[in-house]
């Protein structure tokens, strides 16, 4: 049987990082299978649908790279194919039509609560062999209901969370039709899922109670039951509901805090799904080692130190003039322009290994590129009296000096034996000159970074303060 599998979101926000991973996990198995992803938007609730937020899932998928073979299906425009089926359920008794007007409902769920007893339908317009139904009201638009069987169990073998069993007694007699004739949310997910051809449905576990609706109307459709996994929930970097504060926040919102998407991949993919010891793989890699067995039924937990040092790792494994290729617009965005001198990708690749985000690249490279004035405090702090005098002859000797690092490094050294200093005392202030900061990697290899102008521009200009 050739997998198919289904990501169905509901566009009624941006698409998250728990959205993500379920359409992650629902992508990898079809790829791993050499089957069919189906991307399918949900958007029958049209008080809370919208078309920025399709626009965001869509912006989501493609910026991480889940790609849909089929779709993307709106259940909007399959309206008149599920009122179809709800005919074809009428006709063959498996659904009938319910005249109990709301406020009865009201009613008889008060008096069922009063008796202690849970709230349910107690099938008045339920038709049974023998049974005589009541007088059809006037002015009642009937709903229509399914018809779910009263005894017995429903079960599954949840590819998750294993075998999940609910008792028919416990289940209502679902509205599969509201009275405007509109049909209602399990509904379509069934109809959708039966003519998509849905062999696996990965999704989360807030779904859990809908499956066994789902199952017996795909049962008395005569439809094959798809294998289900729910996916555990995420728990947020301190065990609680992941939240807007970590997280829970669009995908986008990744991209613009500047993580690159293959980071988020990997990242998403352990998140709650494991294989061996590994923490670091390639997507391809990934989508060939993925199975449903090995995803822990407990909850997840976000950690977000753990992104960052896979993003680092992706940053650092990246070419040099492709990582600036994608800090270049981050500063450009900063209305900062990128000159040639230095090379934006020999900055980013002497500061690659020391952050976490593309931000932060930009944040080391865009000191390169603007006319810098080191905050006063910070420079008086690190500028000692005797250092002044040192940081004059190298300055005087750098202007002649060969433009290498090895070289640079042993002026340094020559300079400060010649001023009796230890190597701070000169390369802390030199770092805040050059950079405004005192973090930076080797004070030989910044230097040569840099024309041999712009660093005596900046060394007298701090000189002559
Ligand atoms: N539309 C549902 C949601 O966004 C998913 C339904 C499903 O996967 O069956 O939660």
């Amino acid at each position: 049987m050739t997998v198919r599998t289904r990501f169905a979101p509901s566009p009624t926000g941006y698409l998250h990082i728990g959205g993500a991973r379920t359409a992650l996990f629902s992508w990898a198995y079809a790829r791993k299978h050499g089957g069919t992803f189906i991307l399918r938007i949900e958007d029958t609730d049209v008080e809370r649908s919208t078309p920025e937020a399709v626009q965001a899932i869509l912006d989501g998928m493609n910026w991480l790279g889940l790609d849909y073979d089929e779709g993307p299906f709106y259940q909007m425009q399959r309206m008149p194919r599920y009122k179809e089926v709800i005919q074809q359920m009428l006709a063959s008794g498996h659904a009938y039509y319910c005249y109990t007007s709301p406020a009865e409902l009201d009613a008889m769920r008060e008096a069922q609560r009063a008796r202690g007893e849970k709230p349910r339908y107690d099938g008045t317009w339920r038709p049974e062999s023998g049974k005589t139904l009541p007088a059809i009201p006037e002015g009642i638009k009937p709903v229509i209901r399914f018809k779910n069987p009263t005894e017995g169990v429903v079960a599954w073998d949840d590819m998750v969370k294993g075998r999940i069993e609910f008792s028919n007694s416990e289940l209502d007699d679902l509205i599969i039709a509201r009275s405007d004739g509109t049909p209602t949310y399990n509904f379509c997910v069934v109809v959708d899922d039966w003519d998509m051809g849905i062999t696996q449905v990965i999704r989360g576990d807030d779904h859990v109670n809908n499956t066994p609706r789902q199952i017996n109307i795909l049962t008395a459709l005569g439809a094959t039951v798809p294998n289900y996994a729910h996916l555990s929930m995420i728990l947020g970097d301190d065990g609680t509901k992941l939240s807007k504060r970590h997280g829970a926040v669009s995908v986008m919102q990744y991209d613009e805090d500047g993580y690159l998407p293959e980071a988020v991949i990997n990242y998403l993919a352990r998140l709650g799904w494991s294989h061996g010891d590994d923490e670091v793989f390639s997507v391809d890699q990934f989508c060939q080692w993925f199975d449903l067995d090995h995803i822990t039924p407990s909850a997840a937990q976000f950690n977000t130190e753990k992104l960052k040092w896979l993003n680092n790792h992706y940053m650092k494994q990246m070419d040099n003039e492709a990582l600036a290729a994608k800090v270049r617009p981050r500063l450009e965005a900063r209305d900062i322009t990128v000159g040639n001198s230095p090379a934006l990708a020999s900055v980013v690749g002497l500061y690659k290994e020391r952050v976490s985000t593309l931000n932060e690249l930009a944040d080391a490279a865009e000191v390169f590129y603007i006319d810098l004035h080191p905050d006063a405090a910070l420079m008086e702090a690190q500028l000692s009296a005797e250092a002044i005098p040192a940081l004059r002859d190298f300055a005087a000797r750098l202007a002649t000096a060969t433009w290498d690092a090895p070289s640079i490094s042993a002026l340094i050294k020559e300079v400060i034996t010649q001023h009796g200093l230890k190597m701070p005392k000169l390369a802390m202030p030199l770092r805040v000159m050059l950079t405004g900061q005192t973090q930076a990697p080797s004070v030989d290899a910044l230097v040569v970074l840099f024309p041999r102008e712009m660093v005596l521009q900046r060394i007298e200009k701090n000189l002559a303060k």
